[in-house]
């Protein structure tokens, strides 16, 4: 029924799985400056949620880190012998949330800011 699927594939498609630069390749920016994108991405690491492991309930399987879909990853093991849980770098986390769906020890927690806790009590 329909139309063939190779007619629909878009075999060149690719996937950008980083932050987003509104860079040009010679390093300008092309939207705003460097001083509102540097003040942008630090008000939304300071007012979104983020993931935290809870290193009781970890088993060290390494599911979360598999599922990072950062370049270089947003959360690694320390040592290569994963004696303890992973460890965040908050700088790279862009907040998906991958790691803690995967989880399978629901072993990560959603932490929220503090004016974020306190706007969702009042309403
Ligand atoms: S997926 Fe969960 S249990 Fe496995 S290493 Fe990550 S936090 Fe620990
Ligand atoms: S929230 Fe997303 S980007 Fe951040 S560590 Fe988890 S999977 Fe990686």
């Amino acid at each position: 029924m329909g139309d063939p699927l190779p007619s629909l594939m878009a075999p060149d498609f690719d996937v950008v799985r980083k932050p987003l630069h509104l860079k040009h390749d010679n390093g300008n920016h092309t939207l705003v400056p460097q001083a509102l994108l540097t003040l942008g991405k630090h008000a939304a690491q300071r007012w979104s949620s983020w993931p935290r492991i809870v290193a009781q309930k970890c088993i060290k399987c390494g599911i979360c880190v598999d599922a990072c879909p950062v370049e270089g990853k947003a959360l690694q093991f320390n040592d290569g012998k994963r004696t303890s849980p992973p460890v965040y770098n908050y700088s790279k986390c862009i907040r998906c949330f991958c790691c803690q769906e995967m989880c399978p020890k629901k072993a990560i927690d959603v932490e929220s800011p503090l004016l974020y806790r306190l706007f969702r009590k009042r309403s």
